[in-house]
């Protein structure tokens, strides 16, 4: 058993420090006295990036490194501990949670499987790519779900880039294809990012390296783009790809991934250097075995509209790892960082109302609207809200402006309104003084 702190301290444990729970243990751990609560964040990582920027980390236009979160000295600073695992086991009848053994690279044990109690247990694990069972996918396609596999994705393509620059003379064919799956927010800002990036590596050296080098072919099964946002914002998003050399092809429903190859059906397989694979959310596969607690058919955990599990009133779950259809609704609260914003702020009281027998109240889900930036080019989207009326179209700078301030608001929910208006200030130099591109 992992140390206690005393058994007479309440014992909350959120599993997950992404943007749901790394904002819900800072508020927790301001909230409660160190001498009554224990506060443990159980996170398998131990830096947070926030995930909506990972498509710049993919590209290089943003060094990770920079905006990352240790959870080590947030802990120390906020008052919360931080145990450094992946949860492996809830084991509800003993209300403890099992943690894997955390390996190092070579495979040797670092830290050994632990069990860690709790009065009350947050689930904000996220949520993965639906490959939806399509064969090859998990083999053959890169993901963009963590950190590790945004750096993956960048030295790939930096790889690809140089190959392509260096055989170019000879007469060889040079060139690096990208076909990213999923016409959602990832993909379209991800292929507006890479264009970004590809005309920024001349000056970094690829001398040989020009627009036409880099093939991107965006793919999405639907009838259009972003389905999150209104037609017309859709077809302006679709036709300003196009104009950057993006080849989107909507309708185009994925078969089959092979090692370089996509199967479309009913059209043309594709070659690409690169597959990166950006469809739907669902919940982590290893879910069902960690848990009893009923899942959607997506694998998310069902919760009651107050963020409570169906099965277990000791346990809740956030974010994208939560199902949760609010009276009145047919669809569950989207997986977006907004919704994982809203739903840890709503955590707080409730945690306070459930420990007080008071209770619960339902989550309330404040549409903000939605946002797509594509890269330095362009912003598009729209606000929802009383003040407007409803929903407005943005694009431009208000767009960007609008963007910009969900991080933001993110950095302000993690550190706090000080130290997150000084980190807002530090990134804004930041992007003034550091390289444009990370090439490493
Ligand atoms: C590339 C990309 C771009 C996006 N862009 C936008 C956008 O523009 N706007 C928007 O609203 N949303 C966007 N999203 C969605 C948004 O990022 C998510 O909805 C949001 O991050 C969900 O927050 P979360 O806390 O539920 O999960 P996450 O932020 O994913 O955090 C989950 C945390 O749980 C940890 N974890 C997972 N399993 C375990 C385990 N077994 N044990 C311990 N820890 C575990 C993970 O390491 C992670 O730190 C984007 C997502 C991606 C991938």
């Amino acid at each position: 058993m992992w140390r206690d702190m005393t058994d007479r301290k309440t014992q909350i444990v959120v599993v997950g420090g992404g943007a749901a729970g790394l904002a819900l243990v800072r508020k927790l751990a301001a909230k409660h006295d160190r001498a009554t609560h224990d506060i443990i964040l159980v996170e398998k990582n131990r830096t947070h990036v926030w995930k909506p920027l990972l498509h710049e980390v993919a590209a290089g236009s943003m060094d990770a490194n920079s905006d990352e979160v240790g959870y080590g000295g947030h802990a120390a600073r906020w008052g919360y501990r931080f145990f450094n695992a992946a949860l492996e086991r809830i084991d509800r009848d003993r209300r403890v949670i099992v943690t894997a053994p955390l390996l190092d690279e070579a495979g040797e044990v670092v830290v050994d499987r632990h069990e860690i109690r709790y009065d009350w247990l947050v689930l904000a694990m996220g949520g993965v790519s639906d490959d939806f069972g399509i064969p090859g996918v998990r083999d053959h396609a890169m993901f963009l779900e963590s950190r590790q596999q945004a750096d993956l994705f960048r030295r790939k393509m930096l790889n690809a880039c140089l190959r392509a620059n260096d055989r170019k003379p000879e007469g060889a064919e040079a060139r690096v294809s990208v076909c990213i799956v999923g016409g959602g927010a990832t993909g379209v800002e991800l292929s507006a990012e890479l264009v970004n990036a590809a005309k920024a590596l001349r000056s970094y050296g690829l001398e040989r390296f020009d627009e036409d080098t880099l093939q991107i072919t965006l793919l999405e099964a639907g009838p259009k783009l972003l389905p999150a946002l209104p037609e017309d914002v859709s077809d302006k998003v679709k036709g300003r790809l196009a104009e950057l050399g993006v080849d989107v092809r909507t309708g185009a429903m994925v078969t089959r991934v092979g090692p370089r190859a996509v199967e479309v059906k009913d059209g043309p397989t594709i070659e690409a250097d690169l597959i990166l694979w950006a469809t739907g959310v669902r919940g982590d596969h290893a879910l069902s075995k960690i848990t009893d607690l009923e899942l959607s058919k997506r694998g998310q955990i069902v919760v009651e509209p107050t963020l409570r599990s169906k099965n277990d009133p000791r346990i809740f779950a956030i974010g994208d790892c939560a199902h949760c259809v609010l009276p009145g609704e047919e669809r569950p609260v989207p997986p977006r960082a907004q919704s994982a914003g809203q739903m840890a702020d709503h955590m707080v009281g409730q945690l306070d109302r459930a420990q007080k027998g008071q209770p619960l109240r339902d989550f309330v889900y404040r549409d903000r609207g939605a946002l797509v930036s594509l890269s330095r080019f362009a912003t598009h989207g729209s606000l929802m809200g009383n003040l407007i009326g409803g929903k407005m179209q943005i694009e431009g700078r208000v767009a960007r402006l609008a963007y910009q301030s969900l991080y933001r608001l993110h950095l302000l929910a993690v550190h706090g309104p000080w130290r997150g208006t000084v980190r807002i200030a530090v990134n804004a130099i930041n992007r003034v003084t550091r390289p444009a591109l990370k090439l490493h």
